[in-house]
C-alpha cells in the first residue's frame, strides 16, 4: 500500500505553466494559502516551459482596444464568447506590462518606450516580445507558495455538488497526496500529444506532458467543455536532407544542417487546442469550486499568438476568485480510497495477455493523426471512433513492467492513456457533428463554411454517457443533440 499524505490548502492550482503561475500569484496576493502541483518541473514543463520566449499582444494605446477586439472576433469566426474577449482586451495591457515588474524586459525603441511589432492576424502593431513565463515561477518561490513538482493529478474529488480537492501521485516521494481545497484552479494546458509524437513526422510541437489530463479531469467531474473539435494545425519548420528524408527539429539535426546540405521545409504539426472547459468571466467552470484558465479553458477560441495573454488575464481572474471561496465540506473518504485503488491496481495487474502502455497509446495516436489531425471526413472520423472503442477495450490489458512507485513513467503513461481516450472521443464526436469547415476546423467532405453551424458544440458527462449539444451562437438554442 502506498503512503497517503493529506494536505489542506485554500487554493489548489494544478499546472505550473503561464496560466497556473499567474493564478497562483493572484490567489496568494489575495491572501489565500496556495498549493501548486505540476506533473513536470514548475516553470519548465508544459507548452509554457518548452518555448524559449513568447510574442504577446497588448493594445498599448487605448484606441487600439476596439480594433484588437475586432481582430479576435474575426479570428474566432464568430465562435468566441464576446464577454470573455472584452475582458481580455480591456485587461491585456496591464497584465503584459506587469510582467516587467516581475523582471521581464520587452524590446524598446530609442526613446525607451516598449515598441510593439506587427504579427500575423493583427491589424495593428501591438505585439511585444520577448515574454518569459519562468519569470513568474521565481515570484512563486519569493512568496513562499508551496510547490509540488513531479506530481501527477489523477482525479478531482467532489462532495455534494462541488469540487473539494484532488488526488495526485507524488512521483519523487512515492506517495499519494489527497489535497483538500476551498477551490481548485485547473491550468493543465492542452492535449497536442493525443495526435502523436512521431519523430519522422513531427506530428505535434507539444511536450509529452500535454495529454489532455485537464479536459478529462474536468469532464469526469461533470464540467461542460466547448469547441473540442478545434485544434490548430500549424506549419512548423523542419530540417530535411536534400535526398528527402525528414527529421525532427533537434539540436543534433540543427548542427548537422549547418555542416551538410540540409534544407529547411515546413511541415504540418498539431499546435494547440482552441476549445476547452467552459468558463465565465471569473474563470469559474460549470462545477462550483472548479476554475480553469489557459489553454485548458474554452470559450475564448484564441489563435496561437493570443494564448499567452489569455493565460495571464484569466489566470489572474481565476486565482482571485478562487481565493474568495470558502468550503467546509470534507473530502469523502470513499472517493479517495476508490481513486487510490484505481491507480495502484494498474501496478498489480496480472501479466496475462500484457500490452505495454506505449503500444496502446500509439494505436490511438496513429488514428488521431491519420484520420482526424491532418484531414477528416465522415469516413475517417467514423474509423477513428471505431479505433477509440478498440483502444478502450485494450486499456485493462496495459501492463506496467516497472513496479516501483518512484519516477515510474510507464505507470504515468498508463494512467494518461485513460485521459487521452476521453479527449480523443470528445474531439472525434464533436468533429462528426460539425458538418462544415470553419476557421482552423477543416473537413474534406464539407469544405465550406455553413451558417447553420454558426455556434458551439458543448460536451458533458451525464451518468456514464458523453453528451454533445450544438447551440447556435445567437440564440444559444439546442439544434442537435447526440448521446454516445
Ligand atoms: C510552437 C508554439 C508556439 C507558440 N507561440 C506562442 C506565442 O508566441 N504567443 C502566445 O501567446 N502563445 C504561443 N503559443 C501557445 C502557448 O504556448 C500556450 O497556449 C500556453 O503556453 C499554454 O499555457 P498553459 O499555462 O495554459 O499550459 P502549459 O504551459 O502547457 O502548462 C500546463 C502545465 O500543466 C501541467 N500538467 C498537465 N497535466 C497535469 C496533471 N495531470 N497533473 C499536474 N500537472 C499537470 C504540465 O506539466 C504543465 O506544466 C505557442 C504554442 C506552440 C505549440
Amino acid at each position: 500500500m502506498m503512503k497517503i499524505r493529506r494536505i489542506e490548502t485554500d487554493v489548489l492550482v494544478i499546472g505550473g505553466g503561464a496560466a497556473g503561475l499567474r493564478a497562483a500569484l493572484a490567489a496568494s496576493d489575495a491572501g489565500a494559502k496556495v498549493t501548486l502541483i505540476d506533473k513536470g518541473l514548475v516553470g519548465r514543463s508544459g507548452m509554457s516551459g518548452t518555448l524559449p520566449y513568447w510574442n504577446i499582444p497588448a493594445p498599448v494605446i487605448p484606441e487600439d482596444k476596439g480594433r484588437y477586439f475586432e481582430d479576435l472576433m474575426r479570428a474566432s469566426c464568430g465562435l468566441s464568447n464576446p464577454k470573455l474577449l472584452k475582458i481580455l482586451v480591456d485587461e491585456a495591457r496591464d497584465r503584459v506590462l506587469e510582467l516587467e515588474e516581475y523582471g521581464n524586459i520587452f524590446t524598446r525603441d530609442s526613446t525607451g518606450e516598449v515598441s510593439p511589432a506587427h504579427a500575423e492576424g493583427h491589424s495593428a502593431a501591438r505585439v511585444l516580445t520577448p515574454a518569459y513565463s519562468w519569470i513568474m515561477a521565481m515570484q512563486l518561490f519569493k512568496r513562499g507558495i508551496t510547490v509540488y513538482d513531479e506530481t501527477f493529478t489523477t482525479c478531482l474529488v467532489r462532495a455534494e455538488d462541488r469540487v473539494v480537492g484532488a488526488v495526485a501521485i507524488g512521483l519523487k516521494e512515492a506517495e499519494i497526496l489527497a489535497i483538500k481545497a476551498n477551490a481548485v484552479v485547473l491550468a493543465t494546458g492542452g492535449a497536442g500529444h493525443i495526435f502523436g509524437m512521431d519523430t519522422r513526422l513531427w506530428q505535434s510541437t507539444n511536450p509529452i506532458e500535454l495529454t489532455g489530463d485537464g479536459y478529462a479531469l474536468a469532464y469526469q467531474a461533470g464540467a461542460e467543455l466547448v469547441d473540442m473539435e478545434f485544434n490548430q494545425i500549424a506549419l512548423e519548420p523542419q530540417y530535411s536532407r536534400q535526398f528527402g528524408q525528414t527529421q525532427k527539429s533537434s539540436a543534433l539535426a540543427m548542427a548537422r544542417a549547418l555542416r551538410s546540405t540540409m534544407t529547411f521545409q515546413e511541415t504540418p504539426s498539431v499546435h494547440h487546442f482552441l476549445g476547452g472547459v467552459v468558463i465565465d468571466e471569473k474563470a469559474s467552470t460549470t462545477v462550483p469550486g472548479l476554475y480553469a484558465c489557459g489553454e485548458v479553458a474554452g470559450g475564448l477560441h484564441l489563435k496561437a499568438t493570443d494564448q499567452f495573454i489569455g493565460c495571464l488575464v484569466f489566470g489572474k481572474r481565476a486565482g482571485e476568485a478562487a481565493a474568495r471561496e470558502k468550503c467546509d465540506l470534507e473530502m469523502p473518504l470513499d472517493a479517495i480510497k476508490g481513486e487510490v485503488e484505481r491507480v495502484v491496481s494498474i501496478l498489480t495487474r496480472s501479466p496475462k495477455d500484457p500490452l505495454p502502455p506505449y503500444s496502446v497509446r500509439r494505436k490511438l495516436m496513429d488514428t488521431m493523426w491519420r484520420d482526424v489531425g491532418l484531414s477528416k471526413s465522415e469516413e475517417s472520423l467514423n474509423n477513428a471512433l471505431k479505433v477509440i472503442e478498440e483502444v478502450k477495450d485494450l486499456l485493462p490489458r496495459m501492463y506496467v513492467r516497472d513496479k516501483s512507485r518512484t519516477f515510474n513513467k510507464e505507470w504515468v503513461e498508463a494512467l494518461e492513456a485513460y485521459n487521452m481516450v476521453i479527449v480523443a472521443e470528445m474531439v472525434v464526436r464533436a468533429s462528426l457533428m460539425r458538418k462544415e469547415s470553419r476557421g482552423v476546423f477543416r473537413r474534406v467532405d464539407y469544405p465550406r463554411e455553413d451558417d447553420r453551424y454558426l455556434g458551439n458544440i458543448f460536451v458533458k458527462k451525464v451518468g456514464e454517457q458523453m453528451v454533445l449539444e450544438f447551440r447556435r451562437t445567437t440564440e444559444r438554442e439546442v439544434i442537435e443533440k447526440v448521446v454516445a
